[in-house]
């Protein structure tokens, strides 16, 4: 018993008194209630999201490198490691990151875990949440509270970060409603590669007129009448743009946009984020980013979608 709450380590038990096994598992717990924990992270999303509420206190490890696709993610042996080592695991939940809980039961990781899906104003069946603005700041919330709730002493900071970043958020959305209002409701219409933005086109107002893989998943095939069908609303509807994903292979959009009479817009960053250094590698820099290529595409390039300041 008192082996198994020391982490790590086999000690020779036989040849050292209890009362310093004790010691040693007692100086042990103090230094995890210091704040020295570790996050595990799922989406793209999710690390930067965590990042900006942990700050110092805590170390975020996110499993998703830039650009890479969630539903398709295959865990890798080190995923089940840095697990094995975190106080919290943060999932985007439903399908998107359903892998992550087969890599839990396998770590064995005794992390504390917060589904984010379950905890924001859901789309049915769709995983998502964060391409609206207002999930991500309860998204935001529920991190701040997780985190205080493993690490007490931490509470003040987190409260801090998260106020700060949800006023970054709030500030982004405002900038991109403002924005959309600027571009006739008739031209607001968005064909992507998979059902990823329905979550921002209820938010600002944006009709979804289909997508090349008619599916909430990127791991769907369309078939040969579902892609003539597209072609023909995009030409009925008058869409001008069509938008490919980040990270996956825009053939199919190419093919579409020049059958169908419309554009090819600008990259939009849906499931993950873009590599650092770029405008999309932050949530908030994808969302404006994301803004700004749909608004330019809907209006021909009259309109942008730029923060001021
Ligand atoms: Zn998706």
């Amino acid at each position: 018993m008192i082996l198994s709450l020391c982490k790590g380590g086999f000690l020779p038990a036989l040849a050292i008194p209890v009362s310093l096994l004790i010691a040693a598992c007692g100086s042990d717990t103090e230094s995890s209630g210091s704040g020295d924990i570790t996050v595990v992270t799922t989406t793209t999303q999710l690390t930067d999201m965590a990042k900006n509420i942990a700050g110092e206190r805590a170390e975020v490890v996110g499993l998703l490198a830039a650009n890479s696709d969630p539903h398709d993610y295959e865990p890798k042996p080190s995923d089940a490691a840095s697990l094995t080592e975190a106080e919290l695991l943060v999932k985007s939940g439903g399908d998107l990151d359903a892998w992550a809980d087969e890599l839990a039961e396998s770590s064995g990781t005794e992390a504390e875990e917060l589904d984010v899906l379950d905890q924001v104003d859901a789309i049915e069946g769709d995983p998502h949440w964060w391409q609206d603005p207002a999930n991500a700041v309860i998204a935001v919330g529920e991190i701040r509270d997780t985190l205080a709730s493993i690490d007490p002493d931490g509470a003040d900071d987190y409260e801090a970060s998260a106020m700060k970043y949800i006023a970054e958020i709030e500030a982004a959305d405002k900038v991109i409603a403002a924005c959309m209002e600027k571009i006739p409701a008739e031209q607001r219409k968005l064909v992507t590669d998979h059902d990823a933005l329905g979550y921002f086109a209820e938010r600002y107002d944006i009709e979804v007129v289909g997508s090349t893989i008619p599916a909430l998943t990127t791991q769907a095939q369309p078939s040969v009448g579902e892609t003539a069908e597209l072609i023909d609303l995009i030409r009925e509807e008058g869409v001008k743009a069509i938008f490919p994903e980040a990270g996956l292979n825009a053939d199919l959009e190419e093919a579409i946009a020049e059958d169908a009479g419309a554009t090819v817009g600008g990259e939009l960053h849906a499931d993950a984020l873009d590599e650092d250094g770029t405008p999309g590698d932050t949530y908030v820099g994808a969302l404006l980013a994301n803004a700004n290529t749909m608004a330019t595409g809907f209006s021909g390039g009259e309109v942008r979608c730029e923060q001021s300041g």
